[in-house]
């Protein structure tokens, strides 16, 4: 296992997430059962939604703890470096009973895609390795999580973000089917997509809402809907019609406004995947950056970050650096 220590004297996020070794084949269309077929393109890369996390949280400045569990082979070996070149400190739990997880992803030339995930390790992630990371835990101030670890692992990550007062922000995708409200309560700040919003409102309240025309209802509507979730902040990616934004009563975390909207930056957008990374992400760098501003502020930078992802092709790979969102969007 290769560790990096925790700069002590600086902000810090912990991300607590997945990593997927991603397999994407380029073809001319989806093959049928039985059928084989023959590729146009093919590239392998780091992926999982808490390792995408990671490195766009770091692109973005803030100095970043990624914790996540890989196999004793050799994706995870590759996945130590790999995390080593992009300057990301790392605690990697290696399981010798679960292999690196992997993502086989195939893209038609329409731009259509099929993904058969295998979570693996990250599925055997221990919360007794959680605890084992306090020191990390002391010393951060933003706890970033998402949904591909087991829920006893994301629980021992914010009860440790709980007690060393981190702001604790989970990006609930894909929503676990074991997700409850006792976990949601736990969260200060949730970044649902317009799927994922609906799934978590018909899981608290049993409502079914059409995740399709969320972003057409009124902003009242969806801040009615957004405070029945038990969550002081909650906010909605939206694809290319940005965000919206519903604070609780409490905090508005420096905002004028309880509920608001932010439009989506015009770009050429050519690869979403890993928009709502990137978004995730670079807000919680943007939360330790703008440590003082209004919490508009934050999210106006993650939707430019997000916004820039789309114009390069892939996930992690894609995630901005903080100054090419500044220069383009000064
Ligand atoms: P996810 O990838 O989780 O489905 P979204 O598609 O909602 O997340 O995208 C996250 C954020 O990325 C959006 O809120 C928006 O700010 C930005 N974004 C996504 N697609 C585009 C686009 N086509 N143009 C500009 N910004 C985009």
């Amino acid at each position: 296992m290769t560790d990096t220590p925790v700069p002590a004297d600086r902000p810090q996020v912990i991300v607590v997430g997945s990593f997927v070794q991603d397999h994407v084949w380029l073809i001319d269309r989806f093959v049928q059962p039985g059928e084989t077929r023959r590729a146009n393109g093919f590239s392998t890369g780091p992926g999982g939604k808490g390792f995408n996390q990671a490195v766009a949280c770091a692109r973005q400045g803030a100095p970043t703890l990624f914790i996540g569990a890989i196999g004793d082979d050799a994706l995870g070996a590759a996945a130590q470096t790999l995390a080593a070149d992009e300057g990301i400190a790392c605690r990697w739990q290696v399981r010798d009973d679960a292999p690196t997880a992997t993502a086989g992803i195939v893209v038609d030339k329409a731009g259509a895609n099929q993904i058969v995930v295998n979570l693996a390790a990250n599925e055997h992630l221990d919360p007794s390795f959680i605890d084992a990371q306090d020191d990390a835990f002391a010393v951060a101030k933003v706890l970033l999580l998402q949904m591909e670890n087991n829920l006893d692992a994301t629980a021992a990550a914010l009860a440790h973000g709980r007690r060393h007062h981190l702001l604790r922000v989970l990006n609930p995708a894909p929503v676990h089917p074991q997700l409850d409200v006792a976990l949601l309560s736990q969260v200060d700040v949730a970044t649902p997509n317009e799927t994922e919003f609906a799934l978590l409102l018909e899981r608290v309240i049993g409502v079914v809402t059409d995740a399709d025309t969320l972003a057409d209802q009124s902003d009242e509507e969806l801040h009615r809907l957004a405070r029945t979730l038990g969550v002081a902040t909650v906010v909605v990616t939206l694809g290319s019609n940005g965000c919206f934004v519903s604070h609780g009563d409490i905090d508005r975390r420096g905002d004028a406004e309880a509920f608001y909207r932010v439009d989506a930056e015009t770009v050429k957008a050519i690869d979403t995947t890993g928009a709502g990374d990137a978004f995730s992400g670079a807000l919680v760098a943007a939360l330790l950056r703008f440590a003082g501003q209004p919490f508009r502020q934050a999210i106006e930078h993650a939707g430019r970050a997000a916004a820039l992802s789309t114009e390069t092709v892939g996930a992690s790979i894609a995630m901005p650096q903080f100054d090419d969102v500044i220069a383009r969007f000064s």
